[in-house]
């Protein structure tokens, strides 16, 4: 990452203007309203008319724990700011991982130790037993024979004898598949993502989640509520925004969605914010005209800033297990997806899906949605995982 993308949270804070508006006579000089409730400002077009003072990022509960009680939240948000840190309480990170990925470990972990029990040889039948469990978790089919044949070709080859030791062989062969990418990064300015997936997958959540991500890495992100379709979806992103004290750009319901996103990209290179997302509408997948309206976004985002969007992250829903699948192949064939984002992998045992995905599209998977919160998002790491659902 650029040195100049990395600003220090004390800069951050130092700043006399809130977030998101980085300059301009007005924000320096107004008292910010405190935030006592969502959705009692009034909505305002940022296209059209220049900014108003946002509240102090501190303003609001979420983003103050030093002002609350102690909760999960907060207990969830220091680990994040820990996390951008570089400073580390890596073990409690883990700890919760686990504990949010409680239903997938239970069908997956709980699952092997049953099929262990009294088997001291792997053989061909304990191969079986696997496949069939794997195949129960969600991994799907293509992506448990995959892994299966890596197993039996080591046994093959004598090197899986004992049974005591498949759990650790499985769990190299899925780091292995998992592993292949790279960590997310950002290369330009403003850097641009545009984020799809079908309604209620948890995309304009995890919008917020990204931002959240970005203000506690000294970032400064923007929203673009290209989902013009329905008003409580931009209503929904508004809110997110204020809570945030990240601008949002958006115009009336039914507008173009294009069109919403050449003001925000203007918007974006105006305010020289680091990061824009773009939250789109949801409609099934099946309809050809969700995927042109996501195209000509595209090719708008690419006129008015070359080489925009610079990632298109696909949100799949974890409890829809093997649906997910299919979405992802979908949505990749008519925008060219960079990364995926798998939402719900808390109180789902479906979170093999996640094997599958990545297994069976080759996008890599970016990040794992783990509850409601913004704090409630992981950058995806394949070893972690691979150990809070299977060691
Ligand atoms: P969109 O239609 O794709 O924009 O989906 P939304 O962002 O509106 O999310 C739909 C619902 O899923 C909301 O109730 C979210 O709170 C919920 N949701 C999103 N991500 C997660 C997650 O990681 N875990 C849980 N438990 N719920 C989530
Ligand atoms: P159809 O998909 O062509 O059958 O049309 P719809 O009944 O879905 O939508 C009618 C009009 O609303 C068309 O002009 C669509 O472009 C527009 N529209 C439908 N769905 C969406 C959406 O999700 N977002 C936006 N921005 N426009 C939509
Ligand atoms: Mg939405």
């Amino acid at each position: 990452m650029g040195r100049w993308f990395r600003r220090k949270d004390k800069d951050r804070k130092d700043r006399s203007g809130p977030p998101g508006v980085l300059e301009g006579p007005t924000a320096a000089g107004q008292v910010p309203e405190p935030v006592t409730g969502e959705g009692e400002r009034p909505p305002r077009d940022l296209a059209l008319e220049p900014p108003e003072a946002e509240p102090p990022l501190t303003s609001h509960p979420d983003l103050a724990p030093e002002a609350s009680p102690p909760s999960s939240e907060t207990a969830a948000l220091e680990e994040v700011e820990a996390e951008a840190e570089g400073g580390e309480p890596r073990r409690g990170r883990f700890r919760r991982l686990r504990e949010r990925l409680g239903r997938t470990r239970e069908a997956l972990a709980g699952g092997m130790d049953r099929l262990l029990k009294g088997r001291r040889q792997v053989d061909a039948q304990l191969l079986e037993d696997l496949e069939e469990l794997l195949i129960s978790a969600d991994l799907g089919v293509e992506t448990t024979m995959f892994l299966i044949r890596s197993l039996q070709e080591k046994l093959r080859r004598r090197e899986l004898l004992e049974a005591s030791r498949l759990k650790a062989a499985l769990k190299v062969e899925m780091v292995a598949l998992l592993a292949m990418a790279p960590p997310p990064q950002i290369r330009a300015r403003p850097w641009v993502v545009l984020v799809v997936g079908v309604n209620g997958v948890g995309k304009t959540t995890t919008i917020a989640k990204l931002a959240h991500r970005d203000l506690s890495q000294g970032l400064t992100p923007l929203l673009v509520a290209a989902d013009t379709f329905r008003a409580a979806a931009v209503e929904q992103l508004e809110t997110w925004g204020q809570r945030l004290g990240t601008p949002v750009v958006k115009q009336k319901t039914g507008a173009d969605p294009a069109a919403v996103v050449f003001d925000g990209l203007a918007a974006a290179q105006a305010r020289k914010v680091d990061t824009v997302y773009i939250d789109t509408a949801g409609r099934l997948h099946t309809k050809v005209n969700l995927m042109e309206e996501l195209k000509k976004m595209q090719r708008t985002a690419a006129k008015k800033l070359p080489g925009a969007p610079h990632e298109v992250f696909l949100v799949l829903d974890a409890t829809t297990g093997q649906n997910a699948l299919s979405q992802a192949r979908l949505f990749h064939e008519a925008v060219g997806l960079t990364g995926l984002v798998l939402t719900k992998m808390d109180g789902t045992a479906k979170g093999g899906v996640a094997l599958g995905v990545v297994h069976e599209t080759g996008i890599p998977l970016r990040y794992l949605g783990v509850g409601e919160a913004m704090a409630d998002l992981r950058p995806f790491e394949a070893q972690a995982f691979v150990e809070a659902i299977l060691g």
